[in-house]
Protein backbone atom coordinates (compact mmCIF):
# COMPACT_ATOMS: atom_id res chain seq x y z
CA UNK A 1 0.00 0.00 0.00
CA UNK A 2 1.73 2.31 -1.35
CA UNK A 3 -0.86 5.50 0.36
CA UNK A 4 -0.84 3.33 3.53
CA UNK A 5 -0.28 6.45 5.47
CA UNK A 6 -3.44 8.21 4.21
CA UNK A 7 -5.97 7.94 7.75
CA UNK A 8 -10.02 7.14 7.20
CA UNK A 9 -10.51 9.78 10.10
CA UNK A 10 -10.53 13.02 8.66
CA UNK A 11 -8.75 16.19 10.47
CA UNK A 12 -9.85 19.41 9.75
CA UNK A 13 -6.38 21.06 7.64
CA UNK A 14 -6.56 24.99 7.19
CA UNK A 15 -2.52 25.34 6.14
CA UNK A 16 -1.22 22.26 4.72
CA UNK A 17 -1.57 20.64 1.14
CA UNK A 18 -0.99 16.82 0.85
CA UNK A 19 -0.70 15.69 -2.84
CA UNK A 20 -2.47 18.41 -4.54
CA UNK A 21 -4.38 18.00 -7.04
CA UNK A 22 -2.92 20.87 -9.13
CA UNK A 23 0.10 22.30 -11.01
CA UNK A 24 1.74 25.98 -11.12
CA UNK A 25 0.58 28.39 -13.28
CA UNK A 26 3.55 28.93 -15.73
CA UNK A 27 2.87 25.55 -17.19
CA UNK A 28 -0.22 26.47 -18.05
CA UNK A 29 1.18 29.74 -19.42
CA UNK A 30 3.98 27.54 -21.45
CA UNK A 31 1.25 25.55 -22.86
CA UNK A 32 -0.66 28.14 -24.05
CA UNK A 33 1.82 29.55 -25.62
CA UNK A 34 2.42 26.60 -27.24
CA UNK A 35 -0.54 27.17 -29.43
CA UNK A 36 1.07 30.18 -31.13
CA UNK A 37 2.54 29.71 -34.35
CA UNK A 38 6.09 30.18 -34.28
CA UNK A 39 6.21 31.26 -30.76
CA UNK A 40 9.11 30.21 -27.83
CA UNK A 41 7.90 30.48 -24.54
CA UNK A 42 9.80 32.03 -21.82
CA UNK A 43 9.78 31.72 -18.78
CA UNK A 44 10.86 34.50 -16.44
CA UNK A 45 12.88 33.02 -13.50
CA UNK A 46 15.33 30.15 -12.73
CA UNK A 47 16.26 27.21 -14.57
CA UNK A 48 14.65 24.30 -11.96
CA UNK A 49 11.30 25.82 -12.53
CA UNK A 50 11.48 26.15 -16.40
CA UNK A 51 12.87 22.63 -16.49
CA UNK A 52 10.03 21.18 -14.45
CA UNK A 53 7.34 22.86 -16.73
CA UNK A 54 8.76 21.46 -19.51
CA UNK A 55 9.42 18.29 -18.32
CA UNK A 56 5.88 17.89 -16.85
CA UNK A 57 4.62 19.09 -20.89
CA UNK A 58 6.86 16.29 -22.18
CA UNK A 59 5.45 13.81 -20.04
CA UNK A 60 2.32 14.36 -20.37
CA UNK A 61 2.27 14.82 -24.47
CA UNK A 62 5.48 13.02 -25.26
CA UNK A 63 6.59 15.50 -27.31
CA UNK A 64 9.74 17.85 -26.85
CA UNK A 65 8.43 21.13 -25.68
CA UNK A 66 10.79 24.19 -26.84
CA UNK A 67 10.79 27.14 -24.21
CA UNK A 68 13.66 29.23 -22.90
CA UNK A 69 14.47 30.77 -19.29
CA UNK A 70 16.26 33.92 -18.08
CA UNK A 71 17.93 31.40 -16.17
CA UNK A 72 18.23 33.42 -12.79
CA UNK A 73 21.02 32.66 -10.67
CA UNK A 74 22.03 34.26 -7.42
CA UNK A 75 22.85 38.00 -8.92
CA UNK A 76 18.87 38.21 -10.12
CA UNK A 77 17.82 36.69 -7.41
CA UNK A 78 19.00 39.86 -5.75
CA UNK A 79 18.74 42.71 -7.73
CA UNK A 80 15.80 41.55 -10.22
CA UNK A 81 16.14 40.28 -13.82
CA UNK A 82 15.90 43.01 -15.73
CA UNK A 83 20.04 42.23 -17.39
CA UNK A 84 18.75 38.51 -18.25
CA UNK A 85 15.51 38.84 -19.78
CA UNK A 86 17.40 41.61 -22.03
CA UNK A 87 19.85 39.33 -22.99
CA UNK A 88 17.62 36.12 -23.63
CA UNK A 89 15.73 38.47 -26.04
CA UNK A 90 18.81 39.22 -28.09
CA UNK A 91 19.68 35.88 -27.73
CA UNK A 92 16.05 34.03 -28.58
CA UNK A 93 15.70 35.92 -31.80
CA UNK A 94 19.27 35.93 -32.81
CA UNK A 95 19.73 32.41 -32.49
CA UNK A 96 16.17 30.28 -32.24
CA UNK A 97 14.15 33.10 -34.64
CA UNK A 98 10.88 32.90 -33.44
CA UNK A 99 7.95 35.05 -34.56
CA UNK A 100 6.62 35.36 -31.00
CA UNK A 101 8.11 35.68 -27.27
CA UNK A 102 5.84 34.92 -24.78
CA UNK A 103 7.44 35.87 -21.40
CA UNK A 104 5.88 34.32 -17.99
CA UNK A 105 7.02 34.99 -14.66
CA UNK A 106 7.58 32.73 -11.98
CA UNK A 107 7.14 32.66 -8.25
CA UNK A 108 10.89 33.93 -7.89
CA UNK A 109 10.72 37.17 -10.52
CA UNK A 110 7.24 37.75 -9.03
CA UNK A 111 8.23 38.10 -5.65
CA UNK A 112 11.03 39.98 -6.61
CA UNK A 113 8.60 42.36 -8.26
CA UNK A 114 10.25 42.24 -12.08
CA UNK A 115 7.90 44.86 -14.22
CA UNK A 116 8.33 42.81 -17.87
CA UNK A 117 6.40 45.17 -19.81
CA UNK A 118 9.26 47.73 -18.41
CA UNK A 119 12.20 45.32 -19.23
CA UNK A 120 10.46 44.67 -22.68
CA UNK A 121 10.51 48.73 -23.10
CA UNK A 122 14.29 48.22 -22.57
CA UNK A 123 14.83 45.35 -24.80
CA UNK A 124 12.50 47.01 -27.40
CA UNK A 125 14.76 50.80 -27.51
CA UNK A 126 18.22 49.22 -26.73
CA UNK A 127 17.28 47.46 -30.25
CA UNK A 128 16.69 43.69 -29.19
CA UNK A 129 13.63 43.16 -30.92
CA UNK A 130 13.83 42.48 -34.44
CA UNK A 131 11.11 44.58 -37.21
CA UNK A 132 7.90 42.53 -36.89
CA UNK A 133 9.13 40.16 -34.40
CA UNK A 134 6.81 40.25 -30.67
CA UNK A 135 7.54 40.12 -27.03
CA UNK A 136 4.47 39.08 -25.07
CA UNK A 137 3.59 38.88 -21.62
CA UNK A 138 1.40 37.18 -18.50
CA UNK A 139 2.23 37.42 -14.76
CA UNK A 140 1.62 33.70 -13.29
CA UNK A 141 2.66 33.93 -9.51
CA UNK A 142 2.60 30.46 -8.98
CA UNK A 143 1.45 30.92 -4.99
CA UNK A 144 -2.22 31.80 -6.25
CA UNK A 145 -3.98 29.96 -8.96
CA UNK A 146 -2.59 26.91 -10.83
CA UNK A 147 -1.92 25.54 -14.65
CA UNK A 148 -5.26 26.74 -15.37
CA UNK A 149 -5.17 30.24 -14.00
CA UNK A 150 -1.69 30.42 -15.83
CA UNK A 151 -3.41 29.05 -19.24
CA UNK A 152 -5.97 31.80 -18.75
CA UNK A 153 -3.52 34.55 -18.26
CA UNK A 154 -1.41 33.76 -21.61
CA UNK A 155 -4.86 33.29 -23.26
CA UNK A 156 -5.88 36.45 -22.56
CA UNK A 157 -2.22 38.26 -23.27
CA UNK A 158 -2.97 37.22 -26.53
CA UNK A 159 -5.97 39.39 -27.03
CA UNK A 160 -4.40 42.43 -25.06
CA UNK A 161 -0.88 42.11 -26.84
CA UNK A 162 -2.45 41.10 -30.71
CA UNK A 163 -6.38 41.93 -31.33
CA UNK A 164 -7.50 44.76 -32.80
CA UNK A 165 -10.23 46.65 -34.54
CA UNK A 166 -9.59 46.90 -38.15
CA UNK A 167 -13.15 48.61 -39.29
CA UNK A 168 -14.47 45.60 -40.54
CA UNK A 169 -16.63 42.91 -39.28
CA UNK A 170 -15.73 39.44 -40.52
CA UNK A 171 -17.64 36.36 -40.24
CA UNK A 172 -15.36 34.55 -38.53
CA UNK A 173 -16.02 33.41 -34.99
CA UNK A 174 -13.54 33.13 -32.27
CA UNK A 175 -13.53 29.63 -30.30
CA UNK A 176 -10.90 29.18 -26.92
CA UNK A 177 -10.78 26.38 -25.78
CA UNK A 178 -9.04 26.55 -22.27
CA UNK A 179 -6.66 24.44 -20.47
CA UNK A 180 -7.56 20.87 -22.92
CA UNK A 181 -6.12 17.68 -25.20
CA UNK A 182 -4.69 18.92 -28.58
CA UNK A 183 -7.03 16.57 -29.93
CA UNK A 184 -10.09 18.72 -28.28
CA UNK A 185 -8.88 22.10 -29.80
CA UNK A 186 -8.94 19.81 -33.16
CA UNK A 187 -12.38 18.08 -32.64
CA UNK A 188 -13.45 21.93 -31.52
CA UNK A 189 -12.33 23.15 -35.16
CA UNK A 190 -13.67 20.14 -36.72
CA UNK A 191 -17.53 20.78 -35.65
CA UNK A 192 -17.23 23.96 -36.76
CA UNK A 193 -15.68 22.73 -40.07
CA UNK A 194 -18.67 20.24 -40.72
CA UNK A 195 -20.99 23.20 -39.01
CA UNK A 196 -19.71 25.11 -42.15
CA UNK A 197 -18.46 28.06 -39.74
CA UNK A 198 -15.07 30.04 -40.21
CA UNK A 199 -13.71 30.04 -37.27
CA UNK A 200 -10.38 31.53 -35.26
CA UNK A 201 -9.07 29.25 -32.58
CA UNK A 202 -6.76 30.32 -29.92
CA UNK A 203 -4.60 29.09 -28.47
CA UNK A 204 -4.66 26.18 -30.55
CA UNK A 205 -2.04 23.25 -29.85
CA UNK A 206 -3.54 20.82 -32.60
CA UNK A 207 -0.68 19.63 -34.44
CA UNK A 208 2.05 20.94 -32.38
CA UNK A 209 1.90 18.82 -29.12
CA UNK A 210 -0.09 15.90 -31.03
CA UNK A 211 2.16 16.15 -34.52
CA UNK A 212 3.71 13.82 -36.61
CA UNK A 213 7.10 12.04 -36.66
CA UNK A 214 8.75 13.27 -39.87
CA UNK A 215 12.34 12.44 -39.02
CA UNK A 216 13.04 16.09 -39.23
CA UNK A 217 13.52 18.52 -36.33
CA UNK A 218 10.91 21.27 -36.61
CA UNK A 219 11.55 23.56 -34.19
CA UNK A 220 8.49 25.64 -34.12
CA UNK A 221 5.49 23.16 -36.18
CA UNK A 222 3.04 23.46 -38.30
CA UNK A 223 0.62 24.50 -35.92
CA UNK A 224 -0.73 26.86 -33.70
CA UNK A 225 -2.61 29.99 -34.32
CA UNK A 226 -1.04 32.63 -36.14
CA UNK A 227 -0.10 36.26 -35.03
CA UNK A 228 -2.39 37.61 -38.35
CA UNK A 229 -5.31 35.31 -37.17
CA UNK A 230 -4.90 36.58 -33.68
CA UNK A 231 -4.95 40.28 -34.39
CA UNK A 232 -7.89 39.27 -36.80
CA UNK A 233 -9.88 37.85 -33.65
CA UNK A 234 -10.66 41.60 -33.09
CA UNK A 235 -13.31 41.70 -36.07
CA UNK A 236 -15.02 38.37 -34.95
CA UNK A 237 -18.63 38.00 -35.38
CA UNK A 238 -18.32 36.82 -31.72
CA UNK A 239 -16.47 34.73 -29.52
CA UNK A 240 -17.21 31.51 -27.96
CA UNK A 241 -15.20 30.45 -24.81
CA UNK A 242 -15.04 26.92 -23.87
CA UNK A 243 -14.31 26.99 -19.99
CA UNK A 244 -14.72 29.70 -17.54
CA UNK A 245 -11.61 29.18 -15.59
CA UNK A 246 -9.49 28.55 -18.45
CA UNK A 247 -11.25 31.00 -21.03
CA UNK A 248 -13.45 33.19 -19.83
CA UNK A 249 -11.09 35.99 -19.24
CA UNK A 250 -9.93 36.45 -22.80
CA UNK A 251 -13.26 36.32 -24.09
CA UNK A 252 -14.56 39.04 -21.89
CA UNK A 253 -11.42 40.97 -22.55
CA UNK A 254 -11.73 40.46 -26.49
CA UNK A 255 -15.36 41.61 -25.79
CA UNK A 256 -14.30 45.02 -23.60
CA UNK A 257 -11.18 45.49 -25.67
CA UNK A 258 -12.75 45.07 -29.96
CA UNK A 259 -16.80 44.72 -28.71
CA UNK A 260 -16.63 41.46 -29.97
CA UNK A 261 -19.83 39.77 -28.16
CA UNK A 262 -19.04 36.76 -26.15
CA UNK A 263 -20.55 33.49 -24.75
CA UNK A 264 -18.94 31.69 -22.07
CA UNK A 265 -19.96 27.85 -22.31
CA UNK A 266 -19.59 24.97 -20.15
CA UNK A 267 -16.31 22.62 -22.33
CA UNK A 268 -18.44 20.69 -24.77
CA UNK A 269 -18.08 17.23 -22.74
CA UNK A 270 -21.29 15.18 -22.77
CA UNK A 271 -24.38 14.95 -24.27
CA UNK A 272 -25.81 18.15 -22.85
CA UNK A 273 -22.92 20.79 -23.22
CA UNK A 274 -22.05 19.81 -26.92
CA UNK A 275 -25.89 20.36 -27.54
CA UNK A 276 -25.24 23.77 -25.94
CA UNK A 277 -21.96 24.22 -27.94
CA UNK A 278 -23.58 23.57 -31.17
CA UNK A 279 -26.59 25.25 -30.87
CA UNK A 280 -24.29 28.27 -29.53
CA UNK A 281 -22.54 27.95 -32.45
CA UNK A 282 -25.24 27.53 -34.78
CA UNK A 283 -26.74 31.06 -33.46
CA UNK A 284 -23.72 32.94 -33.24
CA UNK A 285 -22.77 32.36 -37.36
CA UNK A 286 -26.60 31.79 -38.63
CA UNK A 287 -26.20 28.57 -40.15
CA UNK A 288 -28.06 25.53 -39.68
CA UNK A 289 -26.97 22.14 -37.75
CA UNK A 290 -25.84 19.96 -40.58
CA UNK A 291 -27.05 15.73 -40.90
CA UNK A 292 -23.70 14.58 -40.00
CA UNK A 293 -23.57 16.53 -36.94
CA UNK A 294 -27.22 14.79 -36.37
CA UNK A 295 -25.94 11.51 -37.17
CA UNK A 296 -22.77 11.51 -34.53
CA UNK A 297 -25.32 13.03 -31.63
CA UNK A 298 -27.55 10.25 -32.96
CA UNK A 299 -25.07 7.27 -32.55
CA UNK A 300 -23.88 8.58 -28.99
CA UNK A 301 -27.22 8.82 -27.59
CA UNK A 302 -28.45 5.12 -29.05
CA UNK A 303 -24.94 3.84 -27.47
CA UNK A 304 -26.48 5.83 -24.06
CA UNK A 305 -29.50 3.66 -24.11
CA UNK A 306 -27.66 0.17 -25.07
CA UNK A 307 -25.24 0.53 -22.28
CA UNK A 308 -27.39 2.79 -19.58
CA UNK A 309 -27.75 -0.63 -17.42
CA UNK A 310 -24.08 -0.62 -16.70
CA UNK A 311 -23.92 2.80 -15.77
CA UNK A 312 -26.91 3.09 -13.82
CA UNK A 313 -26.70 4.30 -10.17
CA UNK A 314 -22.75 3.76 -9.78
CA UNK A 315 -20.63 5.84 -7.71
CA UNK A 316 -17.78 8.01 -8.90
CA UNK A 317 -15.29 9.90 -7.89
CA UNK A 318 -13.73 13.04 -9.77
CA UNK A 319 -10.62 14.66 -9.49
CA UNK A 320 -9.19 17.78 -12.21
CA UNK A 321 -9.19 20.61 -13.42
CA UNK A 322 -12.71 22.56 -12.77
CA UNK A 323 -13.82 23.25 -16.32
CA UNK A 324 -13.50 19.24 -16.96
CA UNK A 325 -15.15 18.43 -13.86
CA UNK A 326 -18.47 20.51 -14.33
CA UNK A 327 -18.67 19.27 -17.72
CA UNK A 328 -17.86 15.94 -16.17
CA UNK A 329 -20.42 15.72 -13.81
CA UNK A 330 -23.25 17.15 -16.19
CA UNK A 331 -22.28 13.80 -18.36
CA UNK A 332 -21.89 11.13 -15.18
CA UNK A 333 -25.70 12.84 -13.82
CA UNK A 334 -27.31 12.56 -17.64
CA UNK A 335 -25.84 9.22 -17.41
CA UNK A 336 -27.83 8.42 -14.02
CA UNK A 337 -24.24 8.26 -12.80
CA UNK A 338 -23.39 9.46 -8.98
CA UNK A 339 -20.67 11.97 -8.88
CA UNK A 340 -20.44 11.21 -5.22
CA UNK A 341 -16.61 12.61 -4.73
CA UNK A 342 -15.75 15.78 -6.89
CA UNK A 343 -11.90 17.84 -5.92
CA UNK A 344 -9.79 20.16 -7.93
CA UNK A 345 -7.09 21.76 -6.36
CA UNK A 346 -7.74 24.95 -8.76
CA UNK A 347 -9.23 27.57 -6.48
CA UNK A 348 -11.79 28.63 -8.88
CA UNK A 349 -14.07 30.11 -6.38
CA UNK A 350 -17.92 30.02 -4.61
CA UNK A 351 -19.38 31.00 -7.53
CA UNK A 352 -18.10 27.55 -9.33
CA UNK A 353 -18.24 25.29 -5.81
CA UNK A 354 -22.37 26.28 -6.44
CA UNK A 355 -22.69 25.45 -9.95
CA UNK A 356 -21.07 22.00 -9.12
CA UNK A 357 -23.38 21.38 -6.13
CA UNK A 358 -26.52 22.54 -8.38
CA UNK A 359 -25.16 20.45 -11.33
CA UNK A 360 -24.89 17.44 -9.19
CA UNK A 361 -27.91 17.93 -6.32
CA UNK A 362 -30.77 15.74 -7.41
CA UNK A 363 -28.16 12.57 -8.91
CA UNK A 364 -25.91 13.23 -5.58
CA UNK A 365 -27.85 14.80 -2.82
CA UNK A 366 -25.14 13.90 -0.59
CA UNK A 367 -21.99 14.66 -2.81
CA UNK A 368 -18.64 15.73 -1.48
CA UNK A 369 -17.37 18.69 -3.19
CA UNK A 370 -14.28 20.13 -2.71
CA UNK A 371 -12.74 23.32 -3.56
CA UNK A 372 -9.84 23.63 -3.44
CA UNK A 373 -9.06 20.48 -2.07
CA UNK A 374 -6.58 18.03 -2.70
CA UNK A 375 -6.23 14.16 -3.05
CA UNK A 376 -5.18 13.31 0.33
CA UNK A 377 -8.42 14.41 1.34
CA UNK A 378 -10.26 12.61 -1.99
CA UNK A 379 -8.64 9.19 -0.49
CA UNK A 380 -9.79 9.62 2.80
CA UNK A 381 -13.65 9.96 1.52
CA UNK A 382 -12.96 6.90 -0.86
CA UNK A 383 -11.38 5.25 2.26
CA UNK A 384 -14.74 6.05 4.30
CA UNK A 385 -17.21 4.93 1.69
CA UNK A 386 -15.95 3.77 -1.17
CA UNK A 387 -16.56 4.38 -5.36
CA UNK A 388 -17.62 1.91 -8.31
CA UNK A 389 -15.00 4.15 -10.56
CA UNK A 390 -12.28 7.68 -10.21
CA UNK A 391 -11.61 9.80 -13.11
CA UNK A 392 -9.00 11.65 -12.70
CA UNK A 393 -5.22 11.67 -13.43
CA UNK A 394 -1.92 9.67 -13.61
CA UNK A 395 -1.86 10.35 -9.56
CA UNK A 396 -4.85 8.98 -8.59
CA UNK A 397 -3.77 5.65 -9.96
CA UNK A 398 -2.11 5.56 -6.52
CA UNK A 399 -5.35 6.17 -4.84
CA UNK A 400 -7.23 3.38 -7.60
CA UNK A 401 -4.64 0.58 -6.67
CA UNK A 402 -4.61 1.00 -2.78
CA UNK A 403 -8.20 0.58 -2.48
CA UNK A 404 -8.82 -1.86 -5.78
CA UNK A 405 -10.94 0.44 -7.86
CA UNK A 406 -11.32 1.01 -11.49
CA UNK A 407 -9.68 4.28 -12.50
CA UNK A 408 -10.17 6.26 -15.62
CA UNK A 409 -7.32 8.94 -16.94
CA UNK A 410 -8.50 12.02 -17.84
CA UNK A 411 -7.26 15.77 -17.57
CA UNK A 412 -3.66 16.79 -17.11
CA UNK A 413 -1.15 15.04 -16.42
CA UNK A 414 -1.34 11.80 -17.60
CA UNK A 415 1.71 10.20 -17.90
CA UNK A 416 1.76 6.56 -18.09
CA UNK A 417 -1.16 5.94 -20.42
CA UNK A 418 -1.50 7.21 -24.14
CA UNK A 419 -4.21 8.24 -26.31
CA UNK A 420 -5.17 11.66 -24.86
CA UNK A 421 -3.41 13.35 -27.08
CA UNK A 422 -4.83 11.68 -30.14
CA UNK A 423 -8.41 10.86 -29.47
CA UNK A 424 -10.59 13.80 -28.16
CA UNK A 425 -13.08 13.76 -25.46
CA UNK A 426 -14.78 16.73 -26.57
CA UNK A 427 -18.30 16.37 -29.04
CA UNK A 428 -20.88 13.50 -29.24
CA UNK A 429 -17.97 11.50 -30.91
CA UNK A 430 -15.49 12.18 -27.66
CA UNK A 431 -18.40 11.35 -25.40
CA UNK A 432 -18.49 7.92 -26.85
CA UNK A 433 -14.94 6.95 -26.27
CA UNK A 434 -15.50 8.99 -22.65
CA UNK A 435 -18.27 6.25 -22.67
CA UNK A 436 -16.50 3.06 -23.78
CA UNK A 437 -13.66 4.00 -21.68
CA UNK A 438 -15.80 4.14 -18.81
CA UNK A 439 -17.82 0.67 -19.64
CA UNK A 440 -14.44 -0.86 -20.46
CA UNK A 441 -13.31 -0.06 -16.78
CA UNK A 442 -16.46 -1.18 -15.38
CA UNK A 443 -17.14 -4.01 -17.20
CA UNK A 444 -13.63 -5.22 -17.01
CA UNK A 445 -14.19 -5.43 -13.50
CA UNK A 446 -17.12 -7.15 -13.41
CA UNK A 447 -15.92 -9.75 -15.66
CA UNK A 448 -12.87 -10.01 -12.86
CA UNK A 449 -14.93 -10.31 -10.16
CA UNK A 450 -17.77 -12.46 -11.79
CA UNK A 451 -17.85 -16.28 -10.25
CA UNK A 452 -17.63 -19.13 -12.69
CA UNK A 453 -21.30 -19.28 -12.29
CA UNK A 454 -22.04 -16.00 -13.13
CA UNK A 455 -19.45 -15.02 -15.64
CA UNK A 456 -21.12 -14.02 -18.54
CA UNK A 457 -20.59 -14.05 -22.69
CA UNK A 458 -22.68 -11.49 -23.58
CA UNK A 459 -23.31 -8.73 -21.26
S1 LIG B 1 5.54 26.70 -7.92
FE1 LIG B 1 6.80 28.55 -8.28
S2 LIG B 1 8.86 27.92 -7.62
FE2 LIG B 1 7.70 26.04 -7.92
S3 LIG B 1 8.10 25.39 -10.05
FE3 LIG B 1 6.23 26.65 -10.08
S4 LIG B 1 6.93 28.73 -10.51
FE4 LIG B 1 8.73 27.56 -9.84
Amino acid sequence: MLLRHTTTEIKERKALTVNPAKTCQPIGAMYAALGVHGCLPHSHGSQGCYAYHRSTLTRHYKEPVMAATSAFTEGASVFGGQANLVQAIDNIFKVYEPEVIAVHTTCLSETIGDDIPQIVNKANADGKIPTGKYVIHCNTPSYVGSHVTGFSNMAKAMVDYFAEKNGHKSKAINLIPGFVEPADMAEIKRMATVMGVESIMFPDTSNVLNGPLTGKFKMYPEGGVTVDQLKLTGAGAGTIALGELGAGAAARALDAKCKVPCKVLNLPIGLHDTDIFIDTLRRMAGVNVPDAITLERGQLVDAISDYHQYLYGKRVALVGDPDQLLALARFLVALDMKPVYIVTGSPAGKKYAAALKETVSEAAPDAKIKVPGDMFLFHQWIKQEPVDLIIGNTYAKYIARDEDIPLVRHGFPIMDRMGHSYFSTFGYRGALRLLEKMLEALLDRKDRDSTDIDFELVL
